[in-house]
């Protein structure tokens, strides 16, 4: 038994949701700064744009990308402090923290479902969500079982966009804009930003 204090970190092999779609292998290079994250050893995010439409058993990919930390906390600078506050209070009230303590307290860390099938704030199943977003945190080819992963519902999603000043969303726009591009799911992607660090 460990006498650690420290909270003690799970980690598993990236399961195949948080591949790249595109490729159909793990995500390989920071979206912005292009370094490898495969052979690295600092954490990296994941996220994903999805439109479920049997659970997470099948899917469409809006978007996906990986990020570096560095890479995320300088996109992070260029939102105002008041939106990020914002944004960050919404998940501190509203997150299902109890879920989340119960997958650690039980070791369900070989039960990805059980953290990515209801939507963390809303609790929405995601059979029955049209749109959400899922998010993760890893380091080399591991995924660290913590904090993330989660999903976020459309729905959650447009309340915590109602949260946002009208600079806040341009800069989202610009980000999206500037990481993802002009694509075919541009359509898909004007109901509001979609792209949030
Ligand atoms: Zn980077």
């Amino acid at each position: 038994m460990s006498t650690d204090n420290n909270r003690s970190l799970n980690y598993i092999e990236i399961p195949k949701l948080f591949y790249n779609d595109l490729t159909g292998a793990p995500m390989q290079k920071c979206i912005s700064c292009e370094r490898d994250l495969l052979d690295g050893i600092e954490p990296y995010m994941i996220e994903k744009a999805l439109k479920p439409y049997d659970g997470l058993r099948s899917y469409s990919t809006v978007f996906e990308y990986a990020m570096c930390m560095q890479c995320m906390e300088g996109y992070q600078s260029k939102i105002s402090k008041e939106s990020m506050a914002k944004i960050n209070d919404h998940f501190a009230a509203n997150i299902d923290i109890e879920n989340r303590r119960g997958l650690i307290e039980n070791n369900q860390f070989d039960d990805l479902d059980a953290w990515v099938n209801k939507c963390i704030i809303t609790k929405t199943e995601v059979e029955s969500t049209a749109e959400c977003q899922i998010y993760a945190q890893c380091i080399g080819d591991q995924l660290i079982m913590a904090d993330y992963p989660y999903m976020i519902s459309g729905i959650a999603m447009e309340e915590i966009v109602k949260l946002l000043s009208p600079e806040t969303l341009d800069e989202f726009g610009r980000l999206q804009e500037e990481l993802i591009g002009p694509s075919e799911f541009q359509d898909l992607l004007k109901g509001g930003p979609k792209v949030f660090l």
